[in-house]
């Protein structure tokens, strides 16, 4: 027996590991499962190099609790340790690794990724005393205990274990003794272990015998009874080794993208829409599966999210700045060794290669997204309403993604007809484009609502988008400024005769004078707050009254409802309204020439109640007097 000291120089390093990273003390469990699956897999390595001898048959990884005695154990089959390898790697390599994580990140408090680093050492994260038995495979090795109770004290000597392999023993301090816990310990494993490259025991489970297939027998009443199913006692493991990101695409059917779907989120029962595998080994290493979920109202942002994973070792499942943002509404796997772990967030997002491996992802979303609509527009079409968020978002935010979304992105019209960008300038510039060469894009947000200005611009062959994402109005202003010659409007910003100027000017039937009399009696019933009295000579047949919102107050309303780009303040400034009147309407010629004052107010709150009634405005007590004088007017 040999007792040593741990080679510190800060002497107290163990009650920093154990206060460090408080509310991260479960992590002990993924690194020393790590441990153990690096020391399996160099065992299966030296084998196939022959380097180990015999038969290394299926090696695996079990864990024992006992809440009895305090215990975890974590057993491996691997390469285990002499008692040199003890003193190297476990006293000096483990220990500086621990020691110098720990003096890099005291004083941080926020922002660290993942734990990796600390190793072996945070064991005593969650243990007041660490035992490791442990055989080396070497031939004639002899097996060796190792102790320490945290303090740099440490004991080392002969003991009689007769397999090759480590068994690390984790004496549970009181403090940590919820980690005793059954459940706590397979959710543990569910969380960081579930795809790990080799088998986990932990316990065992009752399966049905696949050998046994029950008998149905009938009794003389012509009853059928089926004998009970046998049952099994069968190793239970909780970790699928050969997860579907590791395997090439061609080896992939849909169904199994959709299995794997289900295993990374059992208690999501949407399927995904379609999906996108990741792999590149150069200039990084990345390897990962992408799903599209169908986007309801009430997806919960903060429930299944992509996780991040480093050669199958479950990390994060938050990816900001790996991912970029617009991208952070899918779901699946990431796995790559190349991001780095042990930084704070705002290092990461500078980093170069983090940078790579995010502007790869946008690529390849862009790419798959492409050859969807290439391969199968119809299909693609029938998505677009579940992806169209992403997608808009993306191309406001990544100017990459932007230019490559000009191949697939969908303009649909309100006769769901969906167009590419090019499609839909050919497709209008003949008719829409107005006297000075601006080719005008006609939306609308709701064809309810809007529906008599749809009417409108449909009567004049006009082609009407139907726009109704929640940044549409921030999407407009990008195409607006990158495109050149174009302008969006909605239906209802103007008459429809003035959202596309044309050449041909319209005589009113008004005179001069008539027209400042109406004006003055309109004055004097609209309230002006409100609304701007705009006389207009169009068509007879058009409207006597139109309320329109000017297009460009009413966007930067809604830009800076939906956060950012518009002006400061435009949310509380009040809604304001324009109020055509058409001087060649047959009623509005009425009203001027009606003559009793009674009756021509009469006439003017009709017709503005109506034209209120169109644009969704007329509510309360001023619906009431509509309805109530409406009765008066058709007794
Ligand atoms: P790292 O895993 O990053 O090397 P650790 O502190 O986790 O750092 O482990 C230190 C070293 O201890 C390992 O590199 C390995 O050589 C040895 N070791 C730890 N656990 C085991 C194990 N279960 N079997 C064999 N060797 C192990
Ligand atoms: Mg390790």
């Amino acid at each position: 027996m040999a007792t040593g000291n741990i080679n510190v120089t800060a002497e107290n390093i163990f009650p920093i590991i154990k206060k460090f990273l408080y509310s991260d003390h479960e992590i002990f469990l993924r690194e020393l499962i790590s441990n153990a699956t690096d020391a399996t897999l160099k065992l299966k390595h030296l084998s196939t190099l022959g380097e180990a001898k015999g038969d290394i048959g299926n090696p695996m990884i079990e864990i024992k609790v006992d809440k009895d005695k305090k215990e975890i154990r974590i057993i491996d089959q691997g390469v285990g340790m002499t008692a040199d390898e003890v003193e190297k790697y476990i006293n000096q390599v483990a220990f500086s690794g621990a020691e110098e994580f720990v003096e890099k990140y005291k004083d941080a408090d926020t922002g660290i990724i993942g734990h990796f680093g600390l190793g072996f050492y945070s064991a005593f994260m969650v243990a007041e005393r660490v035992e490791i038995f442990t055989k080396s495979f070497k031939e004639d090795s002899q097996a060796v205990r190792w102790e320490c109770d945290g303090s740099p004290q440490y004991t080392l000597e002969d003991t009689d274990r007769l397999e090759r392999g480590t068994e690390i023993v984790l004496h549970v301090g009181e403090d940590s003794v919820e980690f005793l816990d059954e459940f706590k310990i397979k959710g543990l494993l569910s969380k960081y272990n579930k795809f790990m490259p080799i088998p986990i025991k932990f316990g065992t489970k009752e399966i049905n015998d696949p050998k046994h297939t029950p008998k149905t027998s009938k009794d003389k009443d012509g009853k059928e009874t089926t004998e009970p199913q046998k049952m099994i006692t069968v190793d239970d493991i909780i970790n699928n080794p050969n997860p579907a990101w590791t395997k090439q695409p061609s080896e992939l059917e849909d169904k199994d993208y959709k299995s794997f779907y289900r295993e990374l989120y059992p208690t999501q029962f949407e399927e995904p829409l379609f999906n996108i595998h990741l792999n590149v080994d150069y200039p990084f290493n990345l390897t990962g599966i992408l799903y599209f979920p169908k986007i309801s109202k009430n997806i919960d942002p903060q429930k299944d999210k992509i996780q991040l994973y480093q050669n199958q070792v479950f990390v994060t499942d938050n990816v900001e700045g790996i991912v970029p943002d617009f991208l952070q509404m899918l779901r699946g796997v990431i796995d790559s060794p190349d991001i780095p772990l042990n930084v704070s967030r705002s290092y990461l997002q500078a980093d170069g290669a983090v940078k790579k491996i995010s502007s790869y992802i946008t690529r390849k979303v862009a790419d798959k997204l492409a050859s969807l609509f290439k391969n199968d527009r119809k299909a693609f079409e029938e998505k677009w309403q579940d992806i169209k968020i992403i997608i808009e978002y993306g191309m406001l935010s990544e100017d990459k993604f932007f230019e490559k979304s000009e191949k697939f992105a969908l303009y649909p019209t309100i006769n769901d007809e969906y167009f590419i960008w090019d499609e839909l300038i050919e497709k209008i510039k003949d008719n829409q484009t107005d006297k000075d060469g601006k080719t005008v894009i006609l939306y609308a947000s709701d064809k309810n609502s809007q529906h008599s200005y749809i009417q409108a611009a449909k009567d004049k062959g006009y082609e009407v988008l139907l726009l109704d994402s929640p940044i549409v109005s921030h999407l407009i202003q990008k195409m607006e400024s990158s495109k050149e010659n174009v302008s969006f409007v909605r239906v209802d910003g103007d008459h429809i005769d003035n959202l596309i100027k044309k050449d041909d000017v319209k005589i009113s039937k008004l005179s001069d004078e008539e027209q400042t009399n109406l004006k003055t009696v309109l004055e004097s019933n609209i309230p002006k707050e409100t609304y701007t009295i705009q006389l207009e000579a169009m068509d007879s047949t058009a409207n006597p009254f139109i309320i329109t919102q000017p297009e460009f107050m009413r966007r930067m309303k809604e830009m800076q409802a939906s956060g950012g780009g518009g002006m400061m303040g435009m949310g509380n400034f009040p809604d304001m309204y324009n109020l055509v009147v058409n001087t060649n309407n047959e009623l509005v010629s009425e009203i001027l020439n009606t003559k009793t004052v009674k009756k021509q107010e009469r006439l003017i709150k009709q017709t503005f109640d109506l034209a209120k009634l169109s644009q969704n405005l007329l509510h309360g007590e001023e619906l009431t007097a509509f309805i109530k004088r409406s009765y008066e007017l058709i007794k």
